[in-house]
């Protein structure tokens, strides 16, 4: 049993090509300018003062998912980033260093990731992101700036809003520069309005999972994500999740679930197991179980964004992110989630390389479970480094988990 494939992918995915030869003519012909940004960065600033964004975790998610990730790693280690930190920062410059992109593979004509006139980092989501881009900039020889966003935050304080609104308005003197043109504005406040409508648009393709049989599962939400990773602050990335929601609402009024026979409903906490999201996805579906909501795909959530308060918007957009929070808030968050979406059992990816997502290593997992009487189940991995799985026993578990929610029915 497999799950039904979503027609309207094909226009994410010629979303995501187009996105990508854009950015490769811009590095070709110099015609215009390339910021690279962490995926939860500033990205609305950097498309008003004119850049082309470019996202390296996007690109670091696709050699996991082609699952040229594993062989790549070594090659940085031997530069000394420990296969410890993160594995999006360690495929990605071990495949820098090797000369190798999957974009190269995907896209005919793209030979390489598109060089970069400035860097961006928020350290929103954790330190390595900045670690990894002052590898590029020493390599290309570019600014970097950045901004330091809070972690563990349990309310987003006016304190807090007002602090990083100030560090994203210091930015702008010098993007500026490197650009050759003035900040506007009015410009900012019309791509956050395109990013809020994106964002909302994303939260209602994903809430359709509420429905029951759900017409989509977390491993489609991973690769339709894309859009709104790259593409948020654009009406084109909008007008893509219009189609896709008018299918899914489609298939809710037909009562066409994903999975067939949809038995189990899971939730998903922590990143995809890049490598094997089209195994992962087999062996549930073949449990009749959908994996059907996750916080990963949530994270491109930004709802407090607002044309009317720009900086002070991006802000709280920006802090309020599940991956920024105190457990406090994470619990609370994962409890609505199981409501919402009438959850049977919750599943955590401990990822060996990324702690920041990772949400089982300080009772929170156990805490959810006493609280809810919901079954939970850790799954030992990692999103890029595949010597990190075991497919045996993550098989072995899943089938385990899975006959304790039957007993449970
Ligand atoms: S949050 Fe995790 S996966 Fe993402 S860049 Fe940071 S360490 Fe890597």
């Amino acid at each position: 049993m497999v799950r039904k494939q979503i027609e309207t992918a094909a226009v994410a995915g010629r979303y995501m090509a187009e996105y990508y030869y854009e950015l490769d003519n811009a590095a070709k012909t110099g015609e215009k300018k390339i910021a690279w940004c962490t995926s939860v960065g500033p990205a609305e600033m950097l498309r008003a003062m004119g850049y082309l964004v470019y996202f390296p975790e996007t690109h670091a998610a696709m050699l996991g998912a082609t699952r040229m990730a594993t062989d790549l790693i070594p090659c940085a280690t031997a530069l000394g980033y420990s296969p410890e930190i993160c594995s999006y920062l360690t495929a990605d410059i071990g495949a820098f260093v090797q000369g190798q992109t999957p974009l190269a593979k995907a896209y005919k004509g793209i030979e390489r990731i598109p060089r970069p006139d400035i860097l961006v980092f928020n350290t929103n989501q954790c330190r390595d992101v900045q670690d990894w881009f002052d590898f590029y900039a020493k390599e290309f020889n570019v600014p970097i700036i950045g901004v330091s966003g809070n972690v563990g935050v349990k309310d987003v304080s006016r304190a807090i809003v007002t602090s990083v609104a100030r560090q994203f308005e210091s930015l702008i003197p010098t993007l500026e520069e490197v650009i050759g043109a003035r900040f506007d504005i009015d410009k900012l406040r019309e791509v956050i309005g395109y990013s809020r409508q994106c964002s909302d648009i994303w939260k209602e393709v994903l809430e359709t999972a509420a429905a029951v049989p759900a017409p989509l599962t977390f491993f489609d939400g991973a690769t339709l994500m894309g859009p709104a990773v790259v593409g948020r602050g654009t009406p084109e990335a909008v007008a893509v999740y219009e189609k896709v929601l008018a299918e899914l609402k489609e298939r809710i009024a037909n009562k066409d679930g994903a999975v067939e026979n949809e038995r189990f409903r899971i939730y998903w906490d922590g990143m995809p197991v890049w490598g094997r999201l089209g195994a992962h996805s087999k062996l549930f579906s073949g449990l009749n179980a959908n994996v059907l909501a996750s916080t990963y795909c949530s994270s491109w959530i930004f709802t407090a964004l607002d044309p009317a308060d720009p900086f002070e918007s991006m802000a709280r957009a920006y802090t309020e992110l599940f991956i920024v929070r105190s457990d406090d808030y994470k619990d609370m968050y994962i409890k609505d989630k199981i409501d919402f979406y009438s959850i049977d059992g919750i599943i955590y990816h401990n990822a060996k390389t990324c702690r920041n997502n990772s949400n089982c290593r300080y009772g929170l997992s156990k805490r959810i479970e006493a609280e809810t009487g919901l079954p939970m189940l850790t799954i030992d991995g990692d999103l890029n480094d595949m010597r990190c799985v075991s497919d045996e026993q993550t098989k072995t578990n899943v089938e385990a988990f899975i006959e304790l929610l039957e007993e449970r029915k």
